[in-house]
């Protein structure tokens, strides 16, 4: 199903200040260069070393709030179950749950994540095409509040797994609605040829089915169309398909209490334009709100990614010809996105003297040994000296999550600052830690 293009992205790269100036949570300080929710950044880098991800926990509150009260002011009986996928340290988990948040999960080491963290099992929803038996049984034996199916074959997989263990299954049909999000290819799940969901033409079968089913009770119906999406339209397309597929299970009889509009809400990495939460709670409601259902939102994204950095320091600055690389020392095995999906972050210098000089091109590349290793080309920045500190911003939003070893290159630190404090959440890991469970067999010369 066609649905109108992205806003197009305007030419030119937003300066430093105008990145700043579009977030409330950042500031440049004339003394303590950039900072934070109020936290000079380099007093972090100071304590911790670089690279280093800093994650407040007030902006994080700040985005659940406001997305709530947003679906509230809309007349919706909605609740937000954020998407641990997106940054599952426990300390964020802690911040979303306090602020009455569920979790949408999509492993047994997710679901542990979430209730370590606090969060009760019948307030997580367990989504994923292709969970296992364990998996399954785990979520039954603790309560979950609700599974996603994502296809018959699962359907009965879960159907049996109840029985066996005398569990009832609340689950979720997930359909496919074939919409093009308009997203980047990698993060599109709701076309046709997407894995995910049932296709939309057996959905209403698979229900009747699941229905039908002792140790099943249906309570609704789930859709995720993707990621990083900015445009209303294709929500509008796929919660309209939702509608017309629960008037006609409603009308055939069937139970329908809930419905699941999933996550992917999109932020203004390059300041373009991009719906507001209170835009999107009115399109649910303009589209599936008349059905008076429970409404379930899966946001991950939207609420940590602005919430984050990545602080890294010039390693070096290197010329080939007219060519300037200017070599963090973060890489993309700390920073995935844009090796991985051509992704765009903001990047900014630390340093108050960095902050006024005026700028020049530049690519802005890590140290791996890829050359998609490399976070910007031909970036406007000042000219940053070995040792100046840069932010990669908008990186609270599968950032640490994806981050590896690479290059056997230790996982970075992480600080989460709140009213003014800070505190390491997870300390730099040891270089031996990258061997040390490793076995090498005592044949080997
Ligand atoms: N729900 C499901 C089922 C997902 O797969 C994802 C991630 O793509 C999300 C929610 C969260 O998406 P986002 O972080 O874009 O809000």
């Amino acid at each position: 199903m066609a649905v109108p293009a992205l806003h197009p992205l305007a030419d030119a790269d937003p300066t430093a200040a105008e990145l700043i100036a579009a977030r409330p949570n950042l500031s440049a300080h004339a003394m303590d260069g950039l900072a934070l929710d109020g936290v000079p950044l380099n007093a972090i880098a100071d304590a911790l070393g670089t690279p280093a991800w800093v994650i407040s926990a007030e902006t994080i509150r700040a985005r659940v709030r406001r997305l709530r009260a947003a679906l509230r002011a809309a007349g919706l009986d909605a609740h937000v179950h954020y998407a641990v996928k997106a940054n599952d340290h426990l300390a964020v988990l802690r911040v979303v749950a306090a602020e009455g948040a569920g979790a949408d999960v999509v492993s047994e080491g997710e679901f542990r994540r979430a209730r370590r963290a606090g969060i009760a099992a019948n307030d997580i929803v367990f989504s994923g095409v292709g969970k296992t038996d364990a998996e399954i049984r785990l979520a039954l034996e603790e309560g979950v509040g609700q599974l996603n199916i994502e296809s018959a074959e699962e359907l009965e997989q879960i159907g049996a797994l109840a029985a066996a263990t005398g569990r009832t299954a609340p689950v979720a049909l997930r359909i496919n609605p074939d919409i093009d999000a308009g997203t980047h290819a990698k993060i599109s799940t709701g076309r046709a040829r997407d894995k995910f969901g049932v296709a939309f033409a057996d959905a209403a079968a698979l229900y009747a089915r699941a229905t039908a089913m002792p140790g099943v009770r249906p309570v609704g119906l789930a859709v995720h169309i993707g990621s990083q999406i900015l445009s209303l339209a294709p929500y509008r397309a796929a919660y309209a398909r939702l509608a017309a597929l629960a008037r006609e299970l409603l009308a055939a009889g069937h139970r329908v209490e809930q419905l699941d509009c999933g996550g992917g809400l999109g932020v203004p990495y390059r300041n373009e334009p991009a719906p507001s939460p209170e835009a999107l709670a009115n399109a649910i409601a303009g589209t599936i709100g008349g059905l008076n259902l429970k409404v379930i939102l899966e946001p991950g994204r939207w609420i940590v990614a602005q919430a984050g950095l990545l602080l890294s320091a010039v390693r070096l600055v290197k010329r080939t010809g007219d060519q300037a690389f200017v070599v963090l020392d973060a890489g993309m095995n700390d920073l995935v996105r844009p090796a991985m999906y051509e992704a765009w972050h903001g990047i900014v210098p630390v340093g108050a003297a960095d902050l006024a000089r005026a700028p020049a091109p530049a690519d802005i590349v890590g140290p791996v040994c890829e050359t998609g290793d490399t976070f910007a080309r031909d970036r406007l920045l000042p000219p940053l000296a070995p040792g100046a500190r840069v932010a990669i911003l908008d990186a609270g939003a599968y950032g640490s999550v994806m981050s590896s070893t690479y290059n056997a290159r230790p996982q970075a630190a992480i600080a989460l600052i709140e009213a003014g404090r800070w505190a390491e959440i997870r300390p730099r890991q040891p270089i031996e830690a990258l061997w040390q469970d490793e076995r090498v067999p005592d044949w080997l010369p």
